[in-house]
């Protein structure tokens, strides 16, 4: 069983802060860490690897420092890592993200699954995965939590919805979204890291050309999003404090609960 595990590099902050002047994202002083649904992906991999000898890829598109995170997945017990990265790749939408990665899967070829977190915590856009999936014409599964078996070229897994649990059976090539795993994903092994920050490491780095792409499927020129404005949303609502005497102070936020219906 071949796996291919997609893994985002992204600031270490739920808390995104744009630049008033250009929009863009503040990354400047906050560290970078594997995208937690993704690492979470990891772990279902590496569960499979435990249990059926799968060999585990990751793969990553980002600038040379996503290289940090490849080291680190390889550290916990991937056996290879790919990292895309040019400058043309700049600019790119989650359209032209899915097309480069989709170019990628498909030169690493012969996986039988891939994984990748349910959305990542800058961009937060949750498309990624699915558009891969269009891109490669794979079967999808979305908000997995578990995979419990693989048998006879074919996964069984767990996913959320709105009302509870469905268990489904996904015939093999296909893409899974990942997030919520009830296991703790585990610590990267200190050997394994020393052997994958050596010139040794199984890290490979691909451009542009590396993956056959066209200089108009990449960044902005391949990109179907336009960005006309980026601005944090004002709040609207007002807070009110109530001080003083406790049973007082309940007593007037039940009247202004009472007074707005919420309560009769
Ligand atoms: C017009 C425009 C310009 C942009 N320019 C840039 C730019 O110059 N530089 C930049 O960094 N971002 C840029 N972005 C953001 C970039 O498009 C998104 O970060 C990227 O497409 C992934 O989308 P997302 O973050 O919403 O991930 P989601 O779709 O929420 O991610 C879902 C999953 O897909 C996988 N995944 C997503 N992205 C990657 C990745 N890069 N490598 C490996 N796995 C991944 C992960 O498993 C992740 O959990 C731009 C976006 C727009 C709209």
């Amino acid at each position: 069983m071949k796996i291919v595990v997609l893994i985002k590099q992204v600031p270490d902050t739920t808390e995104v802060k744009l630049d008033k002047k250009t929009g863009n994202l503040i990354r400047e002083g906050v560290e970078s860490i594997i995208n937690p649904d993704d690492r979470q992906a990891l772990e279902l991999a590496l569960q499979l690897k435990d249990e059926y000898q799968a060999e585990v890829n990751v793969l990553s598109m980002g600038p040379p420092q996503a290289i940090d995170v490849l080291s680190e997945a390889l550290g916990m017990g991937c056996d290879r890592a790919v990292l895309l990265t040019d400058k043309a790749f700049a600019g790119a939408d989650t359209w032209a993200t899915s097309t480069v990665m989709g170019k990628a899967l498909k030169k690493i070829g012969d996986f039988d699954l891939i994984l990748c977190g349910r959305q990542a915590i800058d961009g937060d856009t949750a498309q990624t995965g699915p558009q891969i999936a269009e891109y490669l014409q794979l079967p999808q599964v979305c908000y997995v939590d578990e995979i419990e078996k693989y048998e006879d070229g074919q996964i069984t897994l767990r996913r959320r919805n709105e009302a509870g649990y469905e268990r489904l059976a996904v015939a093999l090539p296909a893409l899974v979204t990942v997030n919520n795993i009830s296991t703790a994903p585990r610590y990267p092994m200190m050997l394994n890291l020393i052997a994958a920050c050596s010139e040794k490491a199984p890290i490979e780095i691909w451009n542009a050309a590396d993956i056959g792409a066209r200089h108009d499927e990449l960044g902005m020129a391949g990109s179907l999003t336009q960005v006309i404005k980026t601005f944090s949303p004002k709040s609207k609502r007002v807070g009110e404090l109530f001080s003083g005497d406790v049973p007082d102070a309940v007593s007037k936020v039940l009247g202004k609960v009472r007074e707005a219906h919420l309560l009769s």
